[in-house]
């Protein structure tokens, strides 16, 4: 069979390069340890889990109440008969914890991100999107119409993106797309220079701010916050999307948010909403009680801002060269991929999990360990981590 060949082709070259992916599978709930299948208990420096509540007994409490009360699932898209009175909670919810008119959830941020980016634009419009940006903003933009112009500026680069947005002044929609938190190297956007400059070129601001929600700003609403923006244009951002599956509740789901229209013209035209079904009912409960649970307890952001203050600053105490930044990724630059891999594996086996990421993820010679906290660590817990990373033997 040729796809056969194909596919165990590629597979052999991948565990000769040495960047095949072995899933590990655990069995315990995720939080700051967790149990590992074949490897026992330990440490999470690598989960998306920011503000510990993927576990919270509250947030577990309120999944298992909408599965008793609205039960598994819709069985529908959402225009059909999909459409539940938690999913209106829970999008009324994110709208007024951002500062937008309106919002709507999806089934990932992917699934936003496919359901925003191409439905918004027409033929003749232009999208410009951040070099670095997530994969899901970046194949969202491919599903846009044959006839859309599509740009990439240099990462966080407000001249190049202001010459590319010159040269595409007669398009009607120029839809500039970032991500408000970069992944890999933890850094954020400017996103008070980025509205500035869409705002003298007429362009639409898009951030995904998966990664930022519930860990920026003095509340945790993310980017705009930590620039002291408001959720709306014109002095802010003209429409979101995020993730409800890192620190609002690390379940799934996905939402965007921004003004009236926008959604409204969603519901009738994208297609992930119109051909899909709709957010768990038990997923929608568990991440309206997470974003409660944020608004209630503003010490959980102070607890990660702590947590995130004392591994930087041990980790530098111990010669590693950490990316400085205020979000709760900090990425260990190392070099060679290999050498990221070979750490990474000696972290584990004393009980401590951190991932590394090599090329093509990265630059080549970028290859990094990405340490990422949650207000859930414990400074013990934390001090654990660093004696492991201070008996890394490295060359
Ligand atoms: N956007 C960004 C910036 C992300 O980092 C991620 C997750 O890694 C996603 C989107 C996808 O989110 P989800 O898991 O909800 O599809």
């Amino acid at each position: 069979m040729p796809l056969s060949q194909r596919l165990n082709s590629t597979l052999a070259s991948l565990r000769a390069a040495g960047t095949y992916k072995h899933l590990k599978y655990l069995a315990s709930p995720m939080g700051p340890s967790v149990k590992i299948e074949g490897v026992g208990e330990v440490l999470v420096f690598c989960s998306n889990d920011y503000l510990g509540l993927a576990s919270h007994p509250e947030v577990i409490e309120a999944g298992q109440e909408g599965l008793r009360r609205y039960g598994a699932g819709t069985a529908s898209v959402r225009f059909i008969c999909g459409t539940m009175e938690c999913h209106r909670q829970l999008e009324d919810r994110i709208a007024r914890f951002l500062g937008t008119e309106a919002a709507l959830t999806f089934v990932s941020c992917w699934n936003a991100n496919a359901g925003v980016i191409p439905t918004v634009v027409e033929a003749g419009d232009t999208i410009l999107s951040d070099e670095l940006n997530h994969a899901s903003i970046i194949d969202a933009g491919r599903l846009a119409p044959k006839q859309t112009t599509r740009l990439v500026y240099k990462h966080a680069d407000l001249a190049d993106l202001a010459a590319k947005l010159a040269s595409v002044a007669a398009a009607p929609v120029k839809l500039v797309v970032t991500d408000g938190v970069f992944s890999m190297e933890g850094d954020v956007a400017p996103l008070d220079e980025l509205v500035a400059l869409c705002r003298r070129h007429g362009a639409t601001l898009v951030v995904d701010d998966s990664h930022a929600v519930g860990v920026l700003g003095a509340y945790g609403r993310g980017t705009h916050e930590h620039f002291m923006l408001p959720g709306a244009a014109p002095e802010g951002v003209d429409i979101f999307t995020g993730t409800l599956g890192k620190a609002l509740g690390g379940a799934a789901g996905g939402y965007v948010a921004g003004p009236r229209e926008l959604i409204e013209y969603l519901i009738q035209r994208s297609r992930p909403q119109l051909f899909s079904n709709a957010l768990p009912p038990s997923v929608a409960s568990s991440a309206l009680k997470a974003i409660e649970i944020l608004e209630r307890e503003p010490t959980r952001l102070a607890r990660l801002r702590a947590n995130v203050a004392r591994m930087r600053g041990g980790l530098r105490s111990l010669g590693y060269d950490v990316l400085e930044s205020p979000t709760a990724i900090l990425p260990i630059i190392i070099g060679e991929t290999a050498e990221a891999i070979r750490l990474s594996e000696q972290l584990l086996k004393r009980g401590v999990f951190v991932i590394g990421f090599g090329f093509p993820v990265v630059p080549e010679r970028k290859a990094r360990l990405r340490v990422q906290m949650s207000a859930a660590h414990t400074e013990a817990q934390i001090d654990r981590a660093l004696e492991a990373f201070a008996s890394l033997k490295r060359p």
